[in-house]
């Protein structure tokens, strides 16, 4: 480890806390861990450390503020020699509205820009919030950036982000399409230029994030031009949980006819829909090919519109990008199921897509590479290194801040 500047990542979701130790220059990661079920009587901080297991039980009532403090014991003794090589703090945010369209260094200004925000994503504005506000208080001597899902896609032209609404609700209550896992979208575009050996500003790009939550993103020269999730993440693809698209017309049907309140539609569109809604049995992909594989024909249908949607998706970002130099799958599912890669590049044929069946099958565990036929468009399999991002672009904003 000697001297190497690493940079503390935190990302508070609605239950969780994730957090990392990576070398923003290399990309290793010398701890990572997680708080899991908090609040909950199985609250549990677990953690790799030089390889090396370990955790540690949480109190129910245990928040962000104990977990934190519990690292920071841990940063004390054992972890004394990482602490010192530690310059500064990146905290993943969801939601950056409209005011911010790159990472910010965090002050009192863009913690109250947070803020506004929690309206827009009222399940993770508020866990980063206070996520920053308790590493702040541990961390005072280093520098602490916010980084955001959505400020990627703040480059999405006026007439991709617009909803057909009366244009009132996006004056006056910032309605619109915002997109998310941006870190992720943004490392896939850049990685695809390496790979393809061309500068980013001249290469256009279909990245397909595919993990619990799925979104899709055309990147234009580097830039998102279009993505699939909206003003939440709930748009869009299908997803392990999430419905993504439905007829809005739908929600009217469930409230009137059905009496749904606003409380049991977030329930059902949210954590009973997607794959988990369709199979009546599970949100997890390879447990539902596992199950595909013995006969289950609930698994069966919910992979096969899980990979339709996804290529009628594919197919409509060939109109923002005109010219596609390469499809790229990424996240949980698309890094490691050469069953969802095959069923959804077989309906996308007559834009030349063949898949090299032999490389489609051996690349999986975090492996990289091209999986198209020689000849054919470039299809390409590119691990997501979203921590990664962070903390290039935290040393990036805190050297331009200090
Ligand atoms: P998150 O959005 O929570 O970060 P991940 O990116 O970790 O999610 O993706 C989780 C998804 O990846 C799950 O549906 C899981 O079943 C799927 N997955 C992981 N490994 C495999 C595999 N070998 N085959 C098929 N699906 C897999």
């Amino acid at each position: 480890m000697s001297g190497q500047n690493l940079v503390l990542i935190f990302n508070c979701g609605s239950s969780s806390l994730k957090f990392s130790a990576i070398d923003p220059a290399s990309g290793e990661e010398h701890l990572n861990g997680q708080a899991d079920a908090l609040n909950t009587s199985s609250a549990v901080l677990k953690w790799l450390y030089c390889n090396k297991e370990g955790k540690q039980p949480l109190s129910p009532g245990d928040d962000y503020d104990s977990v934190i403090g519990a690292l920071v014991e841990r940063f004390a003794d054992p972890w004394s020699e990482l602490r010192n090589h530690l310059v500064a703090i990146g905290h993943r945010v969801v939601h950056g509205g409209e005011l911010f369209a790159d990472s910010a260094p965090i002050d009192t200004n863009v913690l109250s820009a947070i803020r506004a925000c929690c309206e827009l994503a009222p399940l993770h504005n508020p866990a980063a919030l206070q996520g920053i506000q308790a590493s702040l208080v541990a961390f005072p001597e280093l520098p602490q950036v916010a980084v955001f899902d959505t400020a990627f896609h703040q480059s999405l032209p006026d007439y991709a982000y617009l909803y057909a609404l009366p244009f009132r609700f996006y004056r006056d209550h910032h309605l619109r399409r915002y997109g998310m896992h941006g870190s992720s979208h943004r490392y896939i575009g850049e990685r695809s230029a390496e790979l393809l050996k061309k500068p980013i500003n001249n290469i256009n790009v279909i990245s397909a994030h595919l993990g619990n939550g799925a979104s899709l993103c055309a990147i234009k020269g580097g830039q998102s031009v279009d993505t699939s999730m909206g003003l939440t993440p709930l748009e869009g693809l299908v997803m392990g949980s999430r419905c993504g698209d439905l007829d809005p017309g739908l929600l009217l049907h469930l409230g009137e006819a059905l009496d749904y309140s606003l409380a049991e539609l977030e329930q059902l569109l949210n954590r009973n829909s997607g794959l988990l809604g369709i199979s009546e049995l599970s949100n997890d992909c390879r447990e539902l090919e596992e199950a595909m594989a013995k006969g289950h024909a609930g698994a069966s249908l919910a992979l096969k519109i899980f990979c339709y949607r996804l290529a009628k998706y594919i197919a409509a970002y060939t109109v923002p990008l005109t010219r596609v130099d390469s499809l790229v799958f990424t996240g949980g599912i698309g890094e490691n199921s050469a069953w969802v890669r095959r069923e959804t590049t077989g309906w996308l044929s007559q834009f030349g897509y063949q898949l090299d069946e032999e490389c489609n099958e051996k690349i999986r565990f975090d492996a990289e590479g091209r999986i198209s036929k020689v000849g054919t468009p470039d299809i390409f399999v590119i691990p997501t290194r979203e921590e990664w991002v962070i903390a290039r672009d935290t040393i990036r904003i805190a050297s331009r801040a200090s």
